[in-house]
């Protein structure tokens, strides 16, 4: 089936016909038989129907065999993380979502996971980084806030060359855009919290395997065991939010595109950063991986940090925050809320286009690049 009837029908659970799914709140659940061979739903944190129709969904949505939940993008990043052995390395995207970073050092590296941040577009330095106990790569793309482009395909080959498995952060792509799965990958990652609610109301996150074999199994337990799991509303919510996501996805990426052209005009801008431009550095292998550009785009005003607050400042119809993938658009100076070893240039926002109309958001950009 086409990714629009999956993204209604996948994982539904149809329970006494409720053509909408019912929220399943019970955290325990009656044992069909008094024998300790227990089947079907035992206990929240173990397992819970609407936490299975969102896994089951999102599976489907990235041609899957596993998908486990977690509470949020982090905590999934996370529960992969603990399912490695002290002394294991991992080949992580210099460019990574920058609470990555914050885990790999603060917890990850007295776990005794060995971590070297590489420039994925790379590929002799990531061969070069290889190790012999190297078993993940991981990769995103577009990242995060310059929207850098890797090439997956390649990837996924040195990957299988060194024994690893290559794992992607889908979040800003969505299954939309672009499945990671169809490059090789073995291992797809997604903060819902993002376009996959949709909403901004919701924090969820999900690993989805290719496989079902010895890494899903390591995940699921520690899942069910260490418990970071969405709640049955918010597996619910996302759900909601999953059926409309190709619509979504497509008007915020045709959006994007409009505003990236608008921008690349703009004599108050120095620089855009959207993978659809034909003067991305990673243009064309993003026209090789993705099927739309998706909905978040970058650019730097011509001056400081300061030109560039200002700017944000002056919008009305975006709103100054933080996430990406809701229905609002949103704007946002990067360097703010990193670190202070962010490379992220000084000058740069960020935005991430919602679902108002193009030229509302277009007149709304002029307006405050005006006298930038
Ligand atoms: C938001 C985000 C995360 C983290 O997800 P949370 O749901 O906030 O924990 C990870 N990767 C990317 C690319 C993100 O945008």
């Amino acid at each position: 089936m086409k990714i629009e009837t999956l993204a209604v029908h996948a994982g539904e659970l149809r329970a006494q016909g409720a053509v909408t799914d019912p929220i399943v709140l019970s955290t325990t659940f009656a044992h069909p038989s008094g024998s300790l061979d227990v089947h079907g739903w035992t206990y929240g944190r173990t397992d819970n129907p609407n936490r299975a129709a969102f896994e089951g969904c999102l599976a489907a949505l990235e041609g899957g065999e596993q998908c486990v939940a977690f509470a949020s993008g982090m905590a999934a990043v996370s529960a992969l993380l603990q399912t490695y052995a002290p002394g294991d390395h991992i080949i992580v995207e210099r460019d990574c979502y920058y609470g990555l970073r914050v885990v790999l050092r603060e917890t990850f590296e007295r776990w005794g996971l060995e971590c070297t941040f590489v420039d994925l577009a790379d590929h002799s330095a990531v061969a070069a980084a290889v190790r012999p106990l190297t078993r993940l790569i991981w990769a995103e793309t577009p990242t995060n806030p310059l929207l850098k482009v890797v090439d997956l395909a390649a990837l996924a080959g040195i990957a299988r060359a060194a024994g690893a498995m290559l794992a992607c952060d889908n979040t800003f792509a969505t299954p939309i855009c672009q499945n990671p799965f169809d490059f090789g990958a073995e291992i797809v990652m997604h903060s819902a919290t993002k376009f996959l609610s949709g909403h901004s109301d919701v924090l969820a996150g999900a690993i989805v395997l290719r496989g079902a074999g010895g890494i899903a199994e390591r995940l699921r337990r520690v899942q069910r065991t260490m418990g970071a799991v969405p709640s049955p509303f918010e597996c619910w919510l996302t759900m909601r939010g999953i059926k409309t996501l190709p619509l979504r996805v497509r008007a915020q990426s045709e959006t994007a595109a409009a505003i990236a052209g608008f921008l690349v005009e703009h004599a108050a801008v120095e620089r855009v950063h959207y993978p659809g431009l034909p003067g991305h550095p990673g243009h064309d292998v993003a026209v090789r991986q993705m099927r739309a550009f998706g909905g978040v785009l970058s650019f730097q005003v011509r001056g400081d940090a300061a030109a560039a607050i200002a700017v944000a400042e002056r919008a009305r119809l975006f709103t100054r925050a933080t996430s990406l993938g809701g229905v609002h658009s949103l704007i946002e100076h990067r360097a703010s809320v990193e670190p202070p070893d962010s490379t992220t240039p000084r000058n740069l926002l960020r935005l991430a286009i919602g679902l108002e109309h193009r030229d509302d958001l277009i007149e709304d950009l002029a307006a405050a690049l005006h006298g930038a």
